[in-house]
């Protein structure tokens, strides 16, 4: 699908020198999750995560002029992350295979079509993979830039939470997704007053005791942000309504520091310097602190919030009057049944395994790093990038965990390690044994991939390692192979056949092609190319695409 796009596969080193990540200031940037390795004479290296800085040095050494764009280049390699939990196998680890590719082009407009045929391109592949998943608006996190969209795979126990709207087309990861402020009561401005609550360290508790409803409360979340260890920490305080829930990713964009450096204070050492008391903190009085509203505390009128002092709560807390920002945000997490930001309906909820993530990058790499080229009058112009990132390995943990039953994996076609699983029932039987050896070499001279499983166990071990590993196909060579009939079945489940071995290897052949002719449908017209194709190419398209030729 990568080829069909016109797009380049080439291979760059996973080690990377600092230098480059000096220069797009990422190498501080991207914080602890780096892998940094230092060479012989001490010099800094990474063990890439990811590569936009390798491909732009890579092009900006290549190309000058704007008629050497677009390029579009990709490769499939390994990528490290030191993740601070990495967890459920391949879905997150510290190495794994990613399948990246980045686009060059000389202007929005030509980023616009890269990313459109791109974001086409992963549909198809997460077509073929059998998955069913749904590509929504995202964060663009550590790789930045201005627009992004992420490929979830749905699943219950995936990681992403996913907001969208059965109304209208809005879909975004929970860390995207805006929020639509509720419009405040037109209300008098009363008297400050300051009320005593004991042990009231929660929004339910003060609440409830002052007899008022959560949405007329402010809460607050004290947190330090620590962009260098030689520094004095920085502290910020943010405020909320307090039946909303806090979006950590939308905070951190407005601070506008890597997520890395922001954490939840310790609130007996910044009441020290900012005023703050744990359980009791509110906006008013607060200092030595980065203030953070929330868009909708803005109108709300006579709110409760803490006092800053053990044991008291303040009534008719306004903005501007009482307490000011530094920044106004939207600092809201979207949860299920939240009125949709498009249009009002009630958002329906669901999660996900983020399989893939497109961007949109702009000039974020190549303005730093000096990628230009020169236009049609000779003008200087700073190449436009996009970049987009398949999770190879977790994408397989997601087929499985979509393709599975009580037995084990059942892989889609297209993705299976082997089509075929011929089960030798008694390798020392020679009749059985040869019928076996046959079925094996037609299928693979048909391009099919076959693994003969002759080892020496019971059928019911083998049987079960077949259902476990999750092969497509499987024909079972036993007691009737003396008159060419063997067992075919498909690990799908349906029925059980007794054919002929032929029947049973032409069965097996035109599965496969359906997997060809499917690609074929995609956009990938091999076929045609076939007998023009230089013997090479030909083995080589037969493996990319489970050709059967
Ligand atoms: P996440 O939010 O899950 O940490 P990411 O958004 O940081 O991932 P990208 O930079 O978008 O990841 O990388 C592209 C793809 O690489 C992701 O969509 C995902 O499929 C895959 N990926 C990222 N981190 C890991 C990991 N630790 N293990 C396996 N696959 C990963
Ligand atoms: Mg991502």
């Amino acid at each position: 699908e990568m080829d069909a796009t016109g797009a380049q596969e080439i291979q760059m080193s996973a080690l990377q020198p600092a230098e480059l990540w000096q220069e797009s200031g990422r190498w501080y940037a991207y914080g602890p999750e780096m892998w940094r390795v230092k060479d012989r004479n001490g010099r800094d290296f990474c063990l890439g995560p990811t590569h936009e800085e390798v491909f732009t040095d890579i092009v900006r050494q290549n190309i000058t002029s704007y008629r050497q764009l677009p390029v579009n280049l990709y490769q499939i390699q390994t990528k490290y992350r030191d993740e601070a939990r990495p967890r459920f196998g391949l879905i997150r680890s510290r190495e794994f295979i990613m399948k990246d590719d980045y686009s060059f082009d000389r202007d929005e407009e030509g980023l616009s079509k890269s990313y459109n045929d791109m974001y086409d391109a992963y549909s198809k592949v997460f077509d073929r993979c059998g998955l069913t998943y749904r590509a929504v608006e995202a964060d663009s996190g550590a790789i930045g830039g201005n627009r992004s969209h992420e490929f979830c795979a749905l699943c219950e126990v995936g990681e992403e939470e996913i907001l969208y709207c059965d109304s209208c087309d809005m879909a975004a990861t929970s860390e995207r997704a805006d929020f639509k402020d509720a419009i405040a009561k037109e209300e008098t401005e009363l008297p400050l007053e300051k009320v005593n609550t004991p042990g009231t360290k929660t929004i339910e508790a003060v609440c409830e005791l002052l007899g008022v409803p959560q949405e007329k409360s402010i809460k607050a979340i004290l947190l330090v942000v620590q962009e260098d260890v030689k520094e004095k920490p920085k502290y910020v305080a943010a405020f909320l309504r307090g039946d909303r829930q806090l979006n950590m990713i939308k905070l951190v964009n407005a601070l506008n520091v890597p997520e890395y450096t922001v954490d939840f204070a310790d609130e007996a050492a910044m009441g020290s310097e900012t005023g703050c008391v744990g359980g009791f903190t509110g906006p008013v009085g607060l200092k030595n602190c980065t203030i953070v509203v929330d868009t909708e505390l803005i109108g709300a009128k006579n709110m409760v919030a803490g006092a800053c002092e053990k044991d008291f709560h303040l009534k008719n807390v306004n903005y501007g009057r009482d307490y000011k920002a530094d920044i106004i945000t939207d600092l809201k997490l979207l949860q299920e049944g939240d009125p949709c930001p498009c249009c009002g309906s009630p958002v329906k909820s669901a999660r996900g395994i983020e399989v893939g993530q497109v961007f949109k990058l702009g000039t974020k790499y190549s303005e730093p790093m000096g990628l230009t080229y020169l236009d049609e009058n000779q003008q200087k112009k700073t190449v436009v990038m996009g970049c987009y990132g398949i999770g190879v390995t977790r994408t397989l943990a997601a087929i499985v965990e979509q393709h599975h039953d009580e037995n084990g994996i059942i892989w889609p076609m297209s993705v299976a390690p082997y089509h075929v699983v011929v089960e030798l029932i008694k390798p020392d039987d020679e009749v059985q044994a040869k019928l076996a050896e046959e079925i094996e070499k037609k299928l693979e001279a048909a391009g099919v991939e076959v693994v003969l499983d002759d080892r020496d166990e019971r059928p019911g071990v083998k049987f079960k390692d077949a259902e476990l590993l999750g092969v497509p196909i499987r024909i079972n060579v036993g007691k009737r192979a003396g008159e060419g009939v063997v067992e075919y079945m498909l690990r799908r489940g349906g029925d059980k056949l007794e054919l002929p071995a032929e029947e049973a290897i032409a069965k097996a052949i035109e599965a496969g092609m359906k997997v060809l002719l499917d690609a074929t449908k995609n956009g990938i017209d091999i076929l045609n190319d076939v007998d023009t194709m230089p013997e090479w190419r030909l083995d080589e398209v037969a493996w990319e695409y489970n050709m059967i030729y």
